[in-house]
């Protein structure tokens, strides 16, 4: 078990040095599920004439949310995913949940498995997988797992390492929610940021299909993966997306596939321009300068709550008071939206020092 906040260093080998890597970004792409042989195989020969993508992928092992959907063609689509490989050259990955799959995926000569979302969820499932997958020579994409848990990513991560597998990537495809979102998955992006930080070197790909949960959004979201230097994307490609038998509004023909990547602007993270080091350097220290203004005024913040605190104490009177924090929030939204900020924004802010407050004056309240 590793401490939050200790940075954790995995046997990875950085995705840029795996044999199939070309440029950046390193693109998988498929259906969603393999349906029959002529879909795999329609899929995958425009897929590899388009000589931009460098791994196929095709689910034949589904992991639905609900009974009763379609649940995949089970070992069949193996071999035809073998013809992938054999006919068009082009790499073959397929999702694994259990011993079994790893055990028939490697007997078929896959290239690559990932690890879905529900099951990295699971360490007896990662547990399992791992052992069965011991010393393979597979390359292994780990999604993050549904609920917004970095602890449980590092750790499933971990299990493929202890394995002794060296070529491993995560795949951050967002985490479900009850609230309402435009998207299927919340993105979160911060933790797939914090996961890089603690596993450096570790391999990082979104998955904006899975995440957006719309066709529409794929071009934005594989946007802003490039902007946060994501290695790569994973993408469902379908060569007929209307008569999918899953994630039929998510996935995209080869073509519209092509366009996606055809616009992605690539930025580089570093660059050896004194200039632009020196205005960067310049606006990084005014950043830094009021991170610490916004501390010393939450501590002044917070230094009131306390008096608050005990004085309310003095006179008998409950912390909280809704219609006072309606006020407060009602107000400081209006404010921040006429400054340019979000209300969601706002909100979440305004919530995290409420709480904070609450926790300040609680303990003076405790006192003595
Ligand atoms: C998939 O990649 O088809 C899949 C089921 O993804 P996830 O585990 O991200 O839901
Ligand atoms: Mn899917």
């Amino acid at each position: 078990m590793i401490a939050p906040g200790i940075r954790n260093r995995l046997n990875v080998v950085p995705v840029e040095e795996w044999p199939l890597f070309k440029k950046r970004p390193l693109v998988i792409a498929g259906p969603c599920s393999a349906e029959s042989e002529e879909q795999v195989l329609a899929t995958a020969a425009a897929l590899s004439a388009s000589g931009r993508v460098d791994l196929f992928r095709a689910g034949i092992w589904k992991p639905r949310t609900r009974p009763g959907q379609f649940e995949g063609v089970g070992s069949p689509g193996l071999r035809w995913l073998r013809r992938v490989k054999d006919e068009y050259g082009l790499p073959v990955a397929v999702e694994v949940a259990t011993e079994r799959h790893v055990y028939e995926a490697l007997k078929h000569g896959v290239d690559a498995v990932w690890i879905g979302a529900r099951t990295s969820v699971n360490p007896f499932a990662m547990h399992e997988i791992a052992s069965a997958l011991k010393d393979s020579d597979v390359m292994v994409f780990v999604k993050n797992p549904v609920n917004p848990d970095l602890e449980l990513w590092i750790g499933a991560l971990e299990r493929i390492s202890r394995a002794g597998i060296t070529r491993i990537a995560a795949v951050h495809r967002g985490f479900s929610t009850w609230e309402k979102c435009s998207f299927r998955n919340q993105p979160r992006w911060q933790i797939a940021v914090e996961l890089r930080q603690r596993i450096p070197g570790i391999g990082l790909l979104c998955d904006p299909s899975h995440m957006g949960g719309d066709r529409d959004f794929i071009g934005d979201l594989s946007q802003k993966a490039m902007d946060l230097h994501y290695d790569g994307l994973m993408i469902e490609s379908h060569i007929n997306p209307a008569g999918a038998l899953s994630d039929r509004k998510q996935q995209i023909t080869p073509v519209e596939l092509m366009k996606v990547l055809g616009s992605l602007v690539l930025r580089s993270p570093t660059t050896d321009d004194p200039e632009f080091l020196e205005t960067i350097e310049d606006l990084r220290s005014q950043i830094d300068m009021y991170d610490n203004l916004l501390l010393d005024i939450l501590e002044s913040r917070m230094q009131v709550a306390e008096t608050i605190g005990r004085y309310k104490k003095e006179h008998g009177i409950t912390i909280l008071q809704s219609s006072r924090w309606r006020e407060v929030k009602d107000n400081a939204v209006d404010k921040g939206v006429r400054k340019g900020l979000t209300p969601e924004f706002i909100q979440a802010v305004l919530e995290a020092i409420h709480q904070e407050s609450i926790t300040h004056q609680m303990k003076v309240m405790k006192e003595g």
